[in-house]
C-alpha cells in the first residue's frame, strides 16, 4: 500500500519535538546485551535464518467464478478451495478470512473508526452496510475415490469463519475442499484497497478481498486469525488460481495473471493489438480513447474473462467500460517475457499522466528482476482507480489522478510489493515493516535507476528527516499496524525501515556484503513465511556481522542517536603531536563515528571509527594524526547517520 505524502521534510519540524522528550541517556549494556534473539531455533527455522528440514507451508488452490452486477454494484459467485495440510499436525478445524465483513455496520474495524475526523480506512459516519452474504458453505471430502459433499459446521466471527471438521484433516499432505456460494455489495470506498470510481464513461470497479480466503496455519502461531480492521494488510498461503469474471460486454476486465481466453473475449482488432503488444518494447494501444468514447467494441450481453495465476497469495481484478487499455512486453531475466499493461479512463490520459504508466510498469519490474529476483508472473496490470495505491499479485490499483513523479512513485512502489510480500510472504497483518519498509528501500534504488534518474531529483534534508522519523511522537518499527497511530504508519512501517536498510547497506555492511545477504534472504524465503528473526539471522550470518545493536536501535526499540563533540584539544597541548576529539553519545542508539577535520592550513581528512568504540561507555576520545592546529571538526558531515541534534556535531577554533 502507498503511504500518504508525509515526507515533506522542511524546517517545520523544529526543536520543540526534541525537548519535549524525557532526559535521554546511553546505557552501553542495553545496546550490546548479548541475549538478543527471543526465539529458540527448531527443526522449522534454523539458527542461520534459513527454513529448517521440517519447514512447511500449507497450500490453498482456488477456483472462482463470479459475475459483476454493475447496477446493484454486486459481485456474486462461487469459490472452490482445495486446501492441503502439509503441517505435521492433523487439523480439527480450519479458519478462513471474510475480509469484506469489515464493511458491515457491526464490524470491529467499523467500531474502531474515529468518531471525529476521517480515517483512511473508513468513516465512523458511513451508512454503508456490506459484507459477505454466504448462500452456502460446503465441505467436500474424497472417500474411497468419491467426492462426498456436506454442509459445513461453521462459525462466523467478525472477519473470520471457522469450519469445524467432523474428522480431522490429516497431517503431511491431507486434502479437503470447501465450496462457498456468496455475494457482496462492493463498497465505493473500501478501506483504500477496493472501490468504485465514477468517470465520464462509466464506473471503474477495483475488486479485491472479494472471495473467502484461507488463513495461514504456520509453525509460529498455528492459525493466524487477526481480524481485518483496515490498517493491517494480509497474510496468505500460496496456491494456484483459476478465476472467471463475467461482466457486461462493453467492459474491459484486467486481472491477475494470464488471460486464458484472450482470442475468445476480445474483438479481432483488440486481439491483434494484444498480440502485437506482447512483442513490443514500445507501448501499444489495445483500446484507444476514441474507441472508448465511441463504444467501438461494445456488444450487448456479457463476456466472461478467464484468468490463471500460479503460485500466488491472492488475485484481484478491475472492470470498466471507461478503460483505455495499452500494453508492452517486459524483458525479464533468463529470456523470460511478460506483458506490462495499463487500464485508465480518459480523465487520466495525457500531460505526463497514465499514457506513461505501462512504461513505468515495464521499467520497474525489469529493474527489480535484474537486481533482486526474477518477476514470477506472466503479466502485470496497473489500474487507475479511486484507491491511493494498493498491491495484489500481478495487478495493482493506483490513483487515477497521479501524474509524473507521483505516478512513477506509486506504480514503482506497488509493483515493488511483488517482491515483498508477494514472493517473500511475510505476515503483513503483524509486521507491516517487512513488506512496506523493504519495499521502500528497493524503491529508492529503482527510482535512481529509472530513465537516468528522471524522478530522483528530490534530495531530503537529513537533519529534518531524522527529527521527524525519530521524534518523540514516533513509534517503533516493530509495531503491529493496527496498534500504530494512523499518522505514524508512514514513518514506522515505510520511511524508517526503508532508511535503516539503506544505512545498513551503504554505511554498515557496504553494498557487496548487504546485497549478497539480502538476495539470499529473498531466495531462502521465497513463497514461504519469514518472521523478523529469520531476516535478522540471515543478514547476520550471510554478512558475518553481529547486528543486534542495529536491529535493537532501529527496529525493536524506538531509540535515538545524538552524537556530540564536547572537547577538542592537542596531545600534550602540542598541535604537532596530534589532536584529541572527545565525542559523547548522548542517547540510547549508537552508530559508527565519522570525524571530519580541517586544519588551519586547509588540509582536510576523515577518520571513521567502528560501532565497537561505543561498547564501553558514552565517551570516546578520537585521536587525529594531525600536525598543526585545527580550524574545524565535524561529526558525520553528510548526515548519513540519524543524529536528531546536529547542532552539537561541529567544533570551530575560536
Ligand atoms: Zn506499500
Amino acid at each position: 500500500m502507498l503511504k500518504r505524502a508525509i515526507l515533506t521534510f522542511t524546517g517545520v519540524f523544529t526543536a520543540f519535538f526534541l525537548f519535549a522528550q524525557e532526559k535521554p541517556g546511553y546505557d552501553h549494556h542495553a545496546l550490546f546485551d548479548p541475549n538478543f534473539y527471543p526465539s529458540s531455533v527448531n527443526e522449522f527455522r534454523l539458527s542461520d535464518g534459513s527454513p529448517g528440514p521440517k519447514y512447511f507451508t500449507n497450500r490453498a488452490d482456488y477456483e472462482i467464478a463470479v459475475a459483476l452486477d454493475t447496477v446493484q454494484k454486486k459481485v456474486s459467485g462461487t469459490v472452490t478451495i482445495t486446501y492441503t495440510n502439509n503441517s505435521p499436525t492433523a487439523l480439527d478445524f480450519v479458519w478462513l478470512y471474510l475480509d469484506q465483513n469489515l464493511f458491515t455496520q457491526e464490524s470491529r474495524g467499523q467500531a474502531k473508526m474515529p468518531a471525529t475526523g476521517r480515517s483512511r480506512y473508513g468513516d465512523a459516519n458511513s451508512s454503508f452496510d456490506g459484507g459477505f452474504k454466504l448462500e452456502n458453505v460446503q465441505v467436500i471430502r474424497t472417500v474411497n475415490g468419491k467426492a462426498v459433499t456436506g454442509n459445513a459446521n461453521k462459525v462466523v466471527t467478525d472477519t473470520r469463519m471457522q469450519i469445524r471438521l467432523d474428522q480431522p484433516l490429516a497431517a503431511n499432505g491431507g486434502k479437503i475442499q470447501f465450496r462457498i456460494k456468496y455475494n457482496y455489495i462492493v463498497p465505493a470506498y473500501g478501506s483504500d484497497r477496493t472501490g468504485i470510481q465514477k468517470t465520464q464513461n462509466g464506473d471503474i470497479f477495483a475488486i479485491a478481498q472479494w472471495y473467502p480466503r484461507m488463513c495461514v496455519y504456520d509453525d509460529v502461531l498455528g492459525w493466524n486469525t487477526l481480524p481485518y480492521l483496515g490498517a493491517s494488510e494480509f497474510y496468505l498461503d500460496y496456491g494456484n488460481f483459476d478465476f472467471k469474471v463475467t461482466a457486461p460486454s462493453n467492459m474491459v476486465v484486467g486481472g491477475s495473471g494470464n488471460l486464458v481466453n484472450a482470442k475468445e473475449v476480445l474483438s479481432p482488432t483488440e486481439y491483434q493489438r494484444y498480440v502485437k503488444a506482447s512483442g513490443s518494447d514500445k507501448t501499444v494501444i489495445i483500446r484507444s480513447a476514441d474507441e472508448v468514447t465511441k463504444g467501438t467494441f461494445n456488444k450487448p450481453g456479457t463476456r466472461t474473462w478467464h484468468f490463471k495465476l500460479e503460485n500466488a497469495r491472492d488475485v484481484a481484478w478491475a472492470a470498466s467500460a471507461a478503460f483505455i487499455w495499452d500494453a508492452a512486453r517486459m524483458n525479464l531475466q533468463d529470456g523470460k517475457k511478460g506483458l506490462a499493461q495499463s487500464v485508465y479512463p480518459i480523465e487520466s490520459n495525457g500531460n505526463n499522466g497514465w499514457e506513461r504508466s505501462t512504461e513505468y510498469v515495464k521499467a520497474a519490474i525489469e529493474g527489480y528482476s535484474k537486481r533482486w529476483f526474477n518477476y514470477p508472473y506472466p503479466s502485470a496490470v496497473n489500474v487507475a482507480s479511486n484507491i491511493g495505491g494498493m498491491e495484489y499479485p500481478a495487478i495493482v490499483f493506483c490513483n487515477s489522478r497521479s501524474k509524473g513523479a507521483g505516478l512513477w512513485g506509486v506504480t514503482d512502489h506497488e509493483f515493488g510489493h511483488t517482491w515483498f510480500p508477494m514472493i517473500v510472504g511475510s505476515d503483513e497483518r503483524k509486521y507491516g515493516w517487512m513488506d512496506e519498509g523493504f519495499n521502500t528501500f528497493i524503491n529508492g534504488i529503482s527510482t535512481k535507476d529509472f530513465n537516468n534518474g528522471e524522478y530522483s531529483g528530490r534530495q531530503r534534508s537529513g537533519a529534518g528527516m531524522y527529527r521527524f522519523l525519530f521524534g518523540p511522537n514516533s513509534e517503533t518499527v516493530m509495531s503491529t499496524p493496527d496498534a500504530l497511530n494512523e499518522r505514524n504508519i508512514g514513518t514506522a512501517l515505510y520511511s524508517k525501515p526503508g532508511y535503516a536498510l539503506g544505512l545498513l547497506r551503504d554505511q554498515i555492511l557496504g553494498p557487496e556484503r548487504f546485497d549478497y545477504a539480502f538476495r539470499l534472504y529473498i531466495d531462502r524465503w521465497k513463497y514461504k513465511h519469514p518472521a523478523p528473526w529469520d531476516f535478522f539471522r540471515t543478514m547476520e550470518n550471510a554478512a558475518g556481522e553481529d547486528l543486534a545493536w542495529f536491529w535493537k536501535g532501529m527496529f525493536v526499540y524506538n531509540w535515538r542517536l545524538d552524537q556530540a563533540i564536547t572537547e577538542v584539544k592537542y596531545v600534550d597541548n602540542d598541535p604537532a603531536k596530534g589532536a584529541l576529539v572527545t565525542v559523547k553519545n548522548l542517547d540510547q542508539m549508537a552508530m559508527p563515528l565519522y570525524v571530519q577535520y580541517t586544519t588551519q592550513s586547509g588540509k582536510t581528512g576523515m577518520v571513521k571509527a567502528p560501532i565497537e568504540v561505543w561498547q564501553n561507555g558514552d565517551t570516546w576520545i578520537q585521536k587525529l594524526k594531525t600536525t598543526e592546529p585545527l580550524k574545524s571538526v565535524v561529526i558525520d558531515p553528510d548526515a548519513v547517520f540519524p543524529d536528531i541534534n546536529q547542532d552539537n556535531n561541529k567544533w570551530e577554533a575560536k
